[in-house]
């Protein structure tokens, strides 16, 4: 499933043969999940300048034991009715039964924030809630409206009470923003009582803009 690849350095434009992954398949390789998890996988060092460049290309990410899978999709690379079609048609094959969960994302960040939150056994639509009314708390204690639109990601679960840590950044830097578990809770109970706000479609998007779509 590995080929390679040349790839352009960012700094120099130096190339070089990377390794793509075609699928990551935790199940077969467990020793892949946390390359995954601290972005490695992706990152590669430029013979010339040294400069640590992302490497950009699609692949699946495959938990058999957790039932997931998440498709790594760079924006532009297949016409959005494709991308459908083939999320579609794998959905449907016979080798996932059901209660599987199908996401795509278009970034190695987001495919972290994916496994970091199926890690911890939450669910990601639960948590797009979340930091939707963290968002909202934030730009209104601030009074900054900017903060409204914060890319908030999920980093980890801490402490005795499970507090949810995001982070996201401002100004250039890394900042943590930490909520109870309760909010996740209220949130859970929110999208119970309404059905509607779920993901459809072969390989949803389940992102800022994805919940935005029911509140705006
Ligand atoms: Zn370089």
């Amino acid at each position: 499933m590995n080929t390679k690849m040349l790839a352009s350095c960012s700094s120099c434009g130096c190339k070089k043969e990377i390794t793509v992954h075609g699928g990551i398949n935790v199940g077969e390789k467990p020793e892949l999940k946390a390359l995954v998890k601290d972005g490695t996988l992706f990152v590669w060092d430029c013979p010339s300048c040294g400069s640590a460049n992302l490497a950009t290309y699609q692949t699946i990410y495959h938990d058999p034991s957790e039932r997931v899978m998440i498709w790594l999709l760079p924006k532009g690379l297949l016409p959005e009715d494709k991308v459908a079609e083939l999320g579609r048609q794998i959905e449907a094959s016979s080798d996932f039964p059901g209660g599987y969960v199908f996401r795509r994302v278009s970034d190695v960040g987001s495919l972290v924030e994916k496994v970091n939150i199926f890690d911890a056994g939450l669910d990601d639509t639960v948590l797009e809630m979340c930091k939707y009314v963290t968002r909202m708390e934030m730009a209104g204690k601030a009074g900054e409206k900017d903060l409204g639109s914060a890319q908030l990601k999920f980093y980890r679960t801490d402490g005795p009470d499970n507090d949810i840590e995001f982070s996201y950044p401002l100004n250039g830097q890394m900042h943590g923003v930490r909520i109870g578990f309760n909010v996740y809770g209220d949130c859970a109970g929110i999208l119970r009582r309404n059905p509607s706000i779920k993901p459809s479609g072969g390989f949803p998007v389940v992102d800022q803009a994805w919940i935005a779509r029911f509140f705006g």
